[in-house]
């Protein structure tokens, strides 16, 4: 007993001495874009200077780092730019070329083209994705007078069940490319649709430089405001400060921290809380699950496929090498670069992370071979994958819709603040989920709440909304006797 009292009133004694004296008033965990954009948003539109960002890598920029493959730059975590970003990043001046999804050629296993039957199949797809549902359309935000339902079963209750190898490998180009994840792992709720609706008519292959949309903000904060190579493992509150402990032990404290790690990190505990997060926060933090999207490079010294945009595989195990985007098509880089990039999503991009880059490689090519020939593909001269499933910065790609939620209230539950930590999941983005665009707009909210506690004195905690789904009063069962 003695010993508990001495251990405490010295962790007391450490903690009031530590928050005497802070290393700055806001302590940023993550430099991705969210974390760039908490801080400008401190700078630019509250004058908050006194902040500290803590990234783990050695460079602020989170997955919009580059690859150089092929004498060419590539970041596999933005090969694509979604509509809601294009227009800045057209008036940056980046490279884009408008991507055309009904380019494709479909060959199966046997080296059979079978485009014609997989483009009636996809009209198939689309049919009863666009087709109304009564029991989705009328799921309100307490989820009544429906649950809400996986995706898989809008399409099948709308008459697509994808049987064939084209069926799922339709399904999957229009769906499972986009989410990372499967119909059956994904809501059909309204705010799934609306994101559809909003992130992809646009959608665009990034040959420029997309790290130009972060360079401005970067300017703006000083190089002494970001700890690189710092990865944050622990993050304690008292009522006086915050304490964030990094992984060779380093203390840094602040009056406020923001989060900005994805849920992935969260779930598995990359970075713990002091005390615990209420279960209200945990549990929407578990509800979420990331989706994966891996690229896998290949470089050859001749182009074989097609001149497609993209070279689809009609395969009856679902996902497995599924597309490959022909950079050799018309715009999108010099001819003679040779290079064709894979996709592999969900449960098999998490697979062939647990393999070698040559046990990938073997795959991959045997695929194409299967499709082109044997004796028609050789051996690529370089090959680069992506892990993000299992990279411990991420733990997958970026989230989806979990089924059965209620959408605003949900996001708010990841967003909203407790005590004196603030969070700007990329997950908690509404309808731009999943996109850098989200977390800027998370980072600017995550910094107007702690702006407004430290100027404004209004630290408001969030409280979960619970009166909008009281449960229905129980209906008395009539006595048939
Ligand atoms: C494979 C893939 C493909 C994508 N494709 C597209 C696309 O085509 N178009 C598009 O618009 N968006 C795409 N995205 C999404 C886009 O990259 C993200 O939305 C965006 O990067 C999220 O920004 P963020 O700041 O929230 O998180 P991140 O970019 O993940 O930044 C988080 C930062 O925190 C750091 N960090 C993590 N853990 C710790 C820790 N414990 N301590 C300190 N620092 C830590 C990380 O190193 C990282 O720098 C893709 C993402 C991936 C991974």
């Amino acid at each position: 007993m003695i010993l508990r009292w001495l251990l405490f009133a010295s962790f007391s004694v450490h903690v009031f001495a530590v928050c005497d004296d802070p290393n700055a008033q806001v302590i940023i965990v993550g430099g991705g874009p969210a974390g760039i954009y908490a801080a400008t948003g401190l700078i630019e539109q509250h004058g908050i200077e006194d902040f500290l960002m803590l990234e783990e890598t050695d460079r602020p920029e989170g997955y919009l780092y580059p690859i150089d493959f092929g004498g060419l730059s590539f970041r596999p975590g933005a090969l694509y730019g979604l509509t809601p970003i294009k227009p800045l990043m057209m008036e940056l001046g980046i490279g884009l070329v408008a991507t055309d999804n009904s380019s494709y050629t479909v060959y199966n296993y046997n080296g059979e083209d079978v485009t014609a039957e997989a483009r009636e199949r996809e009209a198939a797809y689309v049919a009863a994705r666009e087709k109304g549902l009564p029991l989705a359309d009328d799921i309100d935000r307490c989820l009544r007078p429906r649950p809400d339902i996986p995706y898989k079963a809008k399409l099948g209750v709308n008459g697509w069940v994808a049987k064939s190898d084209i069926d799922k490998t339709m399904e999957w180009f229009n769906f499972d490319f986009n989410e990372g994840l499967s119909t059956r792992d994904v809501s059909t709720g309204w705010t799934y649709r609306q994101a559809m609706a909003n992130l992809f008519p646009d959608k665009c292959f990034i040959t420029g430089r997309a790290r130009i949309i972060l360079d401005g903000m970067l300017e703006q904060i000083t190089p002494a405001r970001i700890a690189l190579n710092s990865r944050t493992v622990n993050v304690t509150q008292t009522d006086e400060c915050v304490i964030v402990t990094t992984s060779d032990g380093t203390e840094y404290v602040g009056e406020y921290a923001i989060i900005t790690n994805s849920v992935g990190v969260i779930q598995n505990g990359g970075v713990t809380f002091e005390p615990s997060l209420p279960p209200w926060k945990s549990e929407e933090f578990f509800r979420y699950q990331m989706g994966t999207l891996d690229a896998i490079f290949l470089k050859f010294d001749t182009k074989f496929w097609d001149d497609t945009e993209y070279i689809l595989h009609a395969t009856d195990r679902h996902g497995y090498y599924p597309a490959f985007l022909n950079l050799e098509a018309e715009g999108y880089h010099p001819a003679g670069t040779n290079i064709l990039i894979g996709f592999l999503t969900g449960d098999e991009a998490y697979r062939a992370e647990h393999l070698s880059d040559e046990e990938v490689q073997a795959e991959v090519i045997g695929v194409l071979r299967d499709m082109y020939g044997e004796s028609n593909v050789p051996d690529p001269t370089e090959f680069y994958m992506s892990r993000f499933a299992t990279d411990v910065d991420i733990y997958g790609s970026f989230s989806a819709y979990p089924i059965g939620i209620p959408p605003e209230d949900s996001q708010m539950r990841l967003k909203g603040p407790t005590g004196r930590l603030y969070f700007a999941p990329e997950d908690a983005a509404d309808i731009h989920i999943g996109n850098p665009f989200g977390s800027v707009l998370d980072g600017f909210f995550a910094a107007g709440g702690v702006a407004g506690c430290i100027q404004n004195q209004e630290c408001d905690d969030y409280t979960p909304d619970r009166s909008i789904c009281k449960p229905r009063p129980v209906k008395q069962r009539k006595n048939m006797n």
